[in-house]
């Protein structure tokens, strides 16, 4: 029986059970895939106190490093359900059954997919949702990004030295991301090797067996028109991943409700970083959200 089962090796359960650790609490984390979370696809970190820049995955393995040396124990499973309303909380995964006193629910988000023609048939064949991971594989090619926040304006930059054109399709006129990431773009197009596509909508992606173009449909005028493309990086936001936590109380659009203290209306249940309803999802607000939370499970399991 561990005092915390934390789901999720993103930066908000890696700082959680750092600081569990350090309290002496016994913590396992289950993560899905790879430790860092949405932290490994940025390729270039640039807000993060007291580093200059760093890409993710360098700053990921830090922080497993950090965990993993203390003793925190990992496993990589997929979580399928959990009973957690009970004093011992059970959480199932693909491969075993845990227990623990109390759950932090750090899973973040999952990319949003366009929803259009030929997205499912060319992921993996063109169609990216990481630009950091796949994006060496277009060297000197024509690629798009789709999206009009701060990953698909950095997405942009990144590309921009790697493809021989980047276009940037935003279905609006104005950008959700950064004045600086913006200013940075506006830059760079001069360069003419960026080319903004404003209030338009990529509606469907064709190809044979890669993708070789898109269509997009301009919003004011609405004409379509097609543009040859090696590959397609979609940025378009995340949704939470909270289909297995039954009981949880979710807001409308999925993400988990939290008090200030992170506690969910479960009690020895705690949730925190992009998983929660938060209107700021950054690097250190994880981390902090994961901080929080452990101060609160350990006042939780000292009461127990
Ligand atoms: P985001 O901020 O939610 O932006 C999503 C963008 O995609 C918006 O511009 C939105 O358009 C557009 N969009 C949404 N659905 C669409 C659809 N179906 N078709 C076309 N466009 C669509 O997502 P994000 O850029 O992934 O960022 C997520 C969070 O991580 C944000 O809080 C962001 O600040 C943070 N982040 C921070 C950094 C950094 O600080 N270095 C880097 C990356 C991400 P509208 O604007 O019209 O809604």
């Amino acid at each position: 029986m561990y005092d915390c089962i934390i789901i999720g090796c993103g930066p908000s359960g890696m700082t959680c059970a750092l600081y569990l650790k350090r309290a002496g609490k016994s913590v396992l984390i289950i993560e899905r895939s790879m430790p860092g979370g949405q932290m490994v696809l940025t390729h270039n970190i640039q807000n993060y106190p007291g580093i200059e820049q760093i890409d993710g995955a360098t700053l990921s393995n830090k922080m497993f490093e950090q965990i993993t040396n203390m003793g925190v124990d990992v496993v990589f499973e997929d979580v399928i359900s959990c009973s957690l309303t009970g004093k011992v909380k059970v959480v199932n995964t693909d491969k075993n059954s845990y227990q623990g006193k109390t759950v932090y629910i750090a899973t973040g988000a999952s990319s949003r997919l366009l929803g259009i023609e030929g997205e499912k048939k060319f992921t993996s064949k063109g169609v990216s949702y990481c630009a950091t991971c796949d994006g060496a594989l277009y060297k000197d090619c024509v690629v798009a990004v789709v999206g009009g926040g701060n990953t698909s304006l950095e997405d942009c930059l990144y590309l921009a030295n790697i493809a021989k054109k980047v276009y940037l399709i935003h279905r609006r006129d104005e950008f959700r991301g950064d004045k600086i990431l913006v200013d940075r773009l506006k830059q760079f197009e001069k360069s003419g090797k960026l080319e903004l596509i404003l209030n338009s909508q990529v509606v469907a992606i064709s190809g044979d067996e890669k993708v070789r173009s898109i269509n997009i449909l301009n919003k004011l005028n609405n004409k379509i028109s097609s543009i040859e493309v090696d590959a397609l990086f979609v940025a378009i936001g995340r949704e939470p991943d909270t289909d297995v936590f039954d009981g949880v109380k979710l807001n409308s659009s999925k993400y988990i409700e939290v008090d200030e203290k992170k506690h969910t209306n479960i009690e020895g249940v705690f949730a925190g970083g992009d998983v929660s309803d938060t209107n700021l999802r950054q690097i250190v607000t994880a981390c902090s959200d994961g901080a929080i939370a452990s101060t609160s499970i350990t006042s939780y399991l000292s009461k127990l």
